[in-house]
């Protein structure tokens, strides 16, 4: 008999792991003909449903001879009698009488509770995604700081004590493959907040400009990138940590990432500005050639 369990999944991914021993807690055949399958530690990283900016690892459970390559991994909650995953999970992280799980999603039912897996992650993939990852961090410190003169009042601030426009702008980020992809909405609220978009197409070149210069010198420091946990379960806080000349910095990630900045290569930027519904739009593509 297969309970669901109470506690969250242990995850060793944010210190950079691609394979580790686990045991089977739990496995359940979803309405699509899949499975669900629940490990009491993992090293894959699954797409979160709040902030989806990194996508599953490609990985595979290992159980004797078999294997089972896992399809999708996302994360999922449990009150002890129903899994649910993605959007549809009813709980915020952290609510007492809850776990928040990593589910492997595998395309054949096999595995049982008690059973123990190697769990094997592509490293290729895990490796370049961490890169765009990180990449992506330091994109947008250096956009915040090409930015900076924009703001006509005072606003929060990042973690190099520059106005965030990341923070305050930021619609969607996608992790890729040594790059990422930023979207910005510069709309009213935006503008309310004291954010002049006056002159900004024009301007865009020479703000690509200064954040690709700002990238390199940061680049060249080949500072060291670690993430710091509150703990080891999947629900537990994580932050990168980058120690950036003169200061360090630290943001709540969730991802994964390189251990130091010359593992990027050279990282550049590129701005386009766009008009959805007559909300301008700025996107940023980043890019780590390695
Ligand atoms: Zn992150």
């Amino acid at each position: 008999m297969m309970t669901l369990p109470t506690k969250d999944t242990t995850v060793l991914y944010p210190n950079g792991t691609v394979d580790t021993q686990s045991t089977v807690l739990y496995s359940e055949v979803l309405p699509d003909g899949r499975s669900a399958v629940l490990l009491d530690v993992t090293c894959v990283h699954p797409v979160d449903a709040g902030w989806p900016d990194q996508g599953p690892d490609i990985a595979l459970l290992h159980h004797g001879a078999a294997f089972w390559p896992v399809d999708d991994c996302i994360v999922g909650a449990t009150d002890g009698t129903t899994l649910f995953t993605g959007a549809d999970i009813p709980v915020a992280k952290k609510t007492p009488g809850w776990a928040f799980v990593v589910v492997h999603v595998v395309d054949a039912a096999g595995l049982n509770a008690g059973d123990t897996v190697t769990v094997e992650v592509d490293e290729g993939l895990r490796d370049s995604t961490s890169a765009g990852h990180t990449a992506c961090h330091l994109a947008s410190l250096a956009l915040n700081g090409a930015l900076a003169d924009r703001w006509k009042k005072e606003v929060r601030l990042d973690a190099l004590g520059q106005p965030d426009f990341d923070g305050l702008a930021i619609d969607e980020s996608l992790i890729g493959q040594n790059a990422s992809v930023d979207t910005y909405r510069l709309g009213k609220s935006l503008r309310k907040k004291g954010f002049s978009v006056e002159g900004l197409a024009a301007a865009a070149p020479e703000i690509e400009t200064s954040i690709n210069a700002m990238l390199a010198e940061w680049v060249t420091t080949d500072a060291a990138v670690r993430i710091d946990c509150d703990g080891d379960l999947l629900t537990d806080r994580r932050y990168w940590v980058c120690d950036l000349p003169g200061t360090s910095v630290r943001i709540p990630c969730g991802g994964t990432h390189v251990r130091s900045l010359g593992m990027l290569g050279t990282v550049s930027v590129t701005l386009s500005l766009d008009e959805l519904e007559g909300t301008p739009i700025l996107t940023m593509n980043t890019f780590a050639s390695r």
